[in-house]
């Protein structure tokens, strides 16, 4: 059966229970008309001042009728997603709960696995040996990376996107793995970028559609996609409990900071886009990302799902020539 997330979640027991993982977040920004499905959510009850991501969200489930179970994340990742829970119960979907916890503890973070397994019916070798499988095409996923900050020959969309569905594997690994394949192929052919001012992108990834895409015409290409590139499990450990605590996204704006500053560094970084969300929580670490990052920061907000407004493009035009 097909079972919907909310974001990443360790999707090895999905697939090792013989599940479709399904990133909903994913189904829900690329379908035909994803403001539609805010719009929606809005006529159903959801209050105007509430994350689109969320009431996106909430459509998508009730759209596709071939999902039933969603695993909710409760801790690490929305604290909106209690009631994205509750009105989704309402509506008939099993929701299984899944928790991050916020100290990284190892014990409880494998309890919340073992439930899960437990729930889903798989055991421990079995999601390991899906494990293995999965690292061989994240690993395939950090060349991408690699070739997008190192060799400059990626597009900061493209590596937003291959990064961004790690989480679900499109709901088919091997398909996604020959996707992967074919495109280090084609982007091996291609002349490395030099000219363009290095950005990093930190936070949720954007619901705007347009964001990398009028950067790079702005002469600022992105090099560094923080949250997508967690999506890609990038430190390599054996021990799945491991890989789930070393994940930054769920456990606190410091500890992403620390891989955020050592990433600045690394890529060579010269300036950095911080979204954020309307009405999320998140935007209240804007602060502290302000005081600990060392390079310029320009914070943009996104609402719904549509294009950059006339002042964000001022905004980035006048940031990309201050860094220039
Ligand atoms: S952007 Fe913020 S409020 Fe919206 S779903 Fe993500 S964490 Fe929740």
């Amino acid at each position: 059966m097909k079972i919907g997330i909310t974001t990443t979640v360790p999707v090895e027991i999905i697939l090792a229970a013989g599940h479709i993982p399904v990133d909903l977040n994913n189904v829900f920004i690329t379908g035909n008309n994803p403001g539609h499905l805010v719009e929606e959510a809005e006529i159903a009850g959801y209050p105007r001042n509430v994350c689109s991501w969320i009431k996106g969200l909430y459509s998508t489930v009730l759209k596709n009728k071939d999902i039933r179970t969603v695993i909710a994340v409760t801790q690490g990742d929305c604290s909106n997603t209690h009631a994205l829970m509750e009105t989704l119960e309402l509506a008939g979907i099993e929701v299984i709960p899944f928790a991050f916890p916020f100290d990284r503890d190892p014990d409880l973070l494998r309890l919340q696995m073992e439930k899960l397994m437990q729930h889903l019916g798989t055991d421990y070798e079995t999601v390991q040996a899906t494990k293995t499988k999965l690292d061989q095409i994240r690993r395939r996923v950090w060349h991408i990376d690699l070739m997008t900050w190192r060799e400059n020959v990626v597009h900061g969309v493209e590596n937003h996107l291959f990064q961004v569905n790690c989480s679900d594997f499109k709901g088919d690994p091997d398909t996604f793995a020959g996707e992967v394949d074919e495109f280090i192929a084609e982007a091996k052919t291609r002349e490395p970028d030099r000219k363009n001012l290095r950005i990093g992108y930190i936070g949720v990834p954007p619901i705007m559609g347009d964001l990398y895409d009028y950067l790079e015409s702005r002469g600022g290409r992105v090099v560094f996609n923080e949250t997508q590139r967690q999506f890609s499990m990038p430190y390599h450990t054996e021990d799945m409990v491991e890989q789930y605590r070393l994940y930054t996204y769920p456990y606190g704006i410091f500890f992403r900071l620390n891989d955020i500053n050592k990433e600045i560094d690394r890529r060579k970084i010269d300036g950095i886009i911080h979204y954020a969300q309307s009405f999320c929580y998140r935007q209240i670490e804007d602060l502290i990302i302000r005081q600990k990052i060392k390079i310029p920061v320009l914070t943009i907000e996104g609402d719904k799902p549509n294009k950059l407004d006339a002042r964000t493009k001022m905004r980035i035009d006048s940031f990309l020539e201050m860094l220039r």
